[in-house]
């Protein structure tokens, strides 16, 4: 990987330019490596300044069939030991009878998922992009201009110094739920505001969480615990838009009264609570995936709710089927092969966008009697194995339309040992 600052040194015909090397951007890069392509990513930030560690990190996530992408880009080696499985899931709602309980036993597995601090994810794509010989990375450098020329697109950059262009036959915006490259395409957005943000902090329960994860639906919006390492838990809490200063402000010892009064004493007492962040929450969609020679992924293409930790792994998914479609094509930027990618992630896109909408609606329902019903459906889940077993394995991420790398059968040339 040749990093450039400036122009110097740098080609300035690509076949593949990648904005954005935030997890989808470098996952992406990383799954076109085996394919001789001529690739270019460019980021905005310092790549040495993505993520950080310690008690307050930034936690993610994966499903099974994410975990078995990381294996196939060769990267999970490096991120095992960082990570904390989900063995068994357990799903509740506040002043309801039913619960629903997942394990990954049910189904034959070690663990449904794995519970990763970003920080160790994005180091451990960079450092293994950092091995790739082949691949420009502009960073930092910002996207400020793109336009469709012909068979070709035209990128201007722009970095601390100066503004330079680079051409590609396709480009792939992965740079986030803004993302500058749609403004500049001028393709519209589908914006539903939920009206509430997540709280997200790390917190010590009493109990070790021992690979258990919580969902928990209350009236004002799900309450999700995940285990960590260190007898942690990551907590995405969502609440009202009008309720996130009170959340943010409250010392941390009210703050984890009001947190044990929503979820119960399930894990003890809580014990502490790190730095807490909002994100105020929407369901963000673009308008098109494929806008000529570009293709929008991640949260540039869906920044989805996270009550079911979904919006990584389904971009994850789609980085890996874009990949394998790409290495049949002669032009990365044919029309045929991008229209044949859209009609390859829609179903199960929709899919993932629709139930990660309906889940928190669906529970923030306050009609009478409704609350009696959703304790019955959550009670139906737990006693009807063919249902919950379709479930469990639709968060897993596995189907039929799996792509390659997550059934282990991607390309493999990636530099740098196996997985
Ligand atoms: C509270 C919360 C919890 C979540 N938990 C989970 C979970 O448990 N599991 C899960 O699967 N998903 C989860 N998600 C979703 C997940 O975080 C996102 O799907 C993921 O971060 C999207 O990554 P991205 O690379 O698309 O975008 P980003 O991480 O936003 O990266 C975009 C990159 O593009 C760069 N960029 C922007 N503009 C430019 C430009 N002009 N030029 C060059 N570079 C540019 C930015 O600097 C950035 O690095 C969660 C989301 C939230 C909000």
């Amino acid at each position: 990987m040749s990093v450039h600052a400036l122009r110097g040194g740098a080609r300035a015909e690509y076949d593949v330019v990648l904005v954005g090397a935030g997890l989808v951007g470098a996952a992406l890069a990383l799954a076109l490596a085996p394919q001789s392509l001529r690739v270019a990513l460019i980021e905005a930030q310092p790549l040495d300044q993505m993520e950080q560690p310690g008690y307050d990190e930034r936690t993610t996530a994966l499903s099974f069939a994410s975990v078995r992408i990381l294996q196939s880009l060769g990267v999970w080696s490096a991120l095992a030991r960082h990570a904390s499985p989900i063995r068994h899931i357990h799903v509740s709602q506040q002043g309801g009878f039913g619960v629903s309980r997942f394990d990954a036993r049910e189904v034959g597995v070690d663990a449904l998922g794995q519970v990763l601090p970003n920080h160790h994810l994005i180091a451990a794509l960079l450092d293994r992009l950092g091995r790739q010989e082949d691949l420009d990375v502009y960073a930092p450098s910002r996207v400020v201009a793109v336009h469709q020329d012909g068979g070709r697109m035209r990128v201007r950059l722009e970095d601390q110094t100066e503004r330079f262009e680079i051409h590609s036959r396709l480009l792939v915006a992965a740079d986030g739920a803004e993302s500058p490259v749609r403004t500049l395409l001028g393709v519209g957005v589908t914006r539903r505001d939920y009206g509430q943000s997540a709280i997200i902090a790390n917190v010590s329960p009493g109990i070790a969480p021992q690979g258990r994860a919580f969902e928990r639906f209350t009236p004002d919006g799900p309450i999700a615990l995940l285990p960590l390492s260190e007898a942690r838990c990551a907590l995405v809490w969502t609440v009202s838009s009008l309720a996130q200063q009170w959340a943010l402000e409250l010392p941390d010892a009210q703050f984890l009264e009001e947190l044990e009064a929503r979820f119960g004493r399930r894990l003890g007492r809580f014990e502490r609570v790190g730095r807490r962040r909002a994100y105020p929450l929407a369901l963000v969609r673009s308008r098109r995936m494929v806008e000529g020679r570009t293709v929008f992924l991640g949260n540039a293409a869906h920044a989805i709710h996270p009550v079911a930790g979904l919006g990584f792994n389904l971009a994850l998914r789609e980085a890996a089927i874009l990949a394998e479609i790409l290495a049949e094509a002669t032009d990365p930027g044919d029309r045929d092969i991008l229209e044949g990618f859209e009609q390859r992630i829609e179903r199960y896109q929709d899919q993932i966008i629709g139930f990660s909408d309906a889940l928190p609606r669906l529970f923030a329902q306050r009609f009478p009697g409704f609350e009696h019903a959703r304790s019955l459906g959550l009670l139906g889940l737990d006693l009807l194995p063919a249902l919950k077993t379709g479930f469990v394995l639709h968060t897993m991420g596995l189907d039929s339309g799996m792509p390659a790398l997550a059934r282990g059968s991607g390309p493999s040339r990636i530099t740098g040992g196996g997985p």
